[in-house]
């Protein structure tokens, strides 16, 4: 298994590190945890059985142990349960589905059905959730900082984006490559609320995990893709650390090499590109991004620049020249030459 394929947590290192220097304690254990799902390069065997021509949900319910996939609690097609966070999964990973099957025209994440299984309610006050090779994992949250994971589809969008970045250009989780991997779920994250809710570029939040932050938190969101920086200022979180352009690059060892960091650059500059074409997102930008993580073309330790340029050369092979140029355009605004 690739670098890729390690557990992708949605709240990255540096948030948990410092809630825990403050002596937060599910922050702590939450950190502890993560710290655990990095070192540990996961061995999950991928199942081999043949798979069912159609959506396969499975939820699992951990009842706030660290055991997976947990007791199953909802199969495809089954009635909702008493459970909200429960149904939450099962309807996001639906939602999920749904982008990439009709508007891509993607079976599963992996290309081939692959069933899509989730675990909630993990370990006990658990802040954060993750995509482990294999599955969606999520925590409840602290209900201090963070409330129930499940509560923000762009999250679940966000996670199951890594099986796919995964299973198709398999971008290194380090550096540059890794800050894409990074930006690529937050991108399709993004498109599978806008999709689901019917909004147009303009419409849209460009927020990643809005609704995610407890009430007295100063913050609306994990990230902006609209406005990278902004997402929260707390005394307890530290202030949004996301560069919009490649004059304000964070080089870091730490959160491998930046990649909740520098993914802003990317993330805004696909922003870019959305508003400038207008319309709904998920349509020319996101046919560009996704031809681009698909198309075979990437190397899995591709920079900023590799990238821009294979979604400039998407866009002309799509679209037109005009639509390119416009790609061009959008990674300029970010201090990224294509040319
Ligand atoms: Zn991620």
């Amino acid at each position: 298994m690739t670098a890729a394929a390690r557990r992708c947590t949605i709240v990255p290192p540096f948030v948990l590190d410092r809630l825990a220097e403050q002596g937060h304690e599910a922050a702590r254990r939450s950190l502890a945890l993560d710290t655990l799902h990095r070192d540990n390069r996961l061995a999950t065997a991928l199942a081999t059985a043949a798979p069912a021509h159609h959506l396969t949900r499975t939820i699992g319910d951990a009842r706030h142990s660290q055991r997976l996939p947990g007791r199953t609690v909802r199969i495809e097609g089954g009635a909702a349960t008493p459970d909200a966070t429960v149904n939450r999964a099962y309807d996001g990973l639906g939602a999920t589905f749904a982008l990439y099957e009709q508007v891509y025209g993607r079976h599963s994440i992996d290309g081939a059905w692959l069933p899509l299984d989730a675990t909630v309610h993990y370990g006990r006050d658990y802040d954060n959730a993750f995509w482990d090779g294999n599955r969606m994992v999520f925590g409840d949250g602290d209900g201090v900082i963070f409330v129930d994971f499940t509560s923000c589809l762009d999250v679940i969008g966000h996670e199951l984006a890594h099986g796919v970045t995964q299973y198709s250009a398999g971008l290194d989780y380090q550096g540059q490559s890794g800050a894409l991997n990074e930006s690529l779920s937050d991108v399709f994250g993004s498109l599978v609320k806008q999709y689901a809710a019917g909004q147009s570029a303009d419409q849209a939040d460009w927020l990643i995990g809005a609704g995610l932050l407890a009430p007295g938190v100063h913050g609306v969101a994990l990230r902006s893709m609209k406005d990278p920086g902004t997402a929260y200022d707390d005394e307890r979180l530290g202030k949004d650390p996301q560069p919009a352009h490649m004059d304000d690059y964070v080089d870091t060892a730490d959160d491998n090499g930046g990649v909740h960091i520098n993914s802003g650059i990317p993330n805004h500059a696909f922003y870019q590109l959305a508003t400038a074409l207008g319309g709904s997102a998920w349509e020319r930008a996101g046919q560009i991004w996704y031809d681009t993580v698909t198309g075979g073309t990437l190397a899995h330790d591709s920079d900023f620049t590799a990238f821009a340029r294979a979604t400039v050369a998407a866009g002309r092979a799509r679209y037109d020249d005009t639509v390119a140029n416009t790609v061009t355009a959008a990674w300029s605004e970010v201090g990224i030459s294509t040319s």
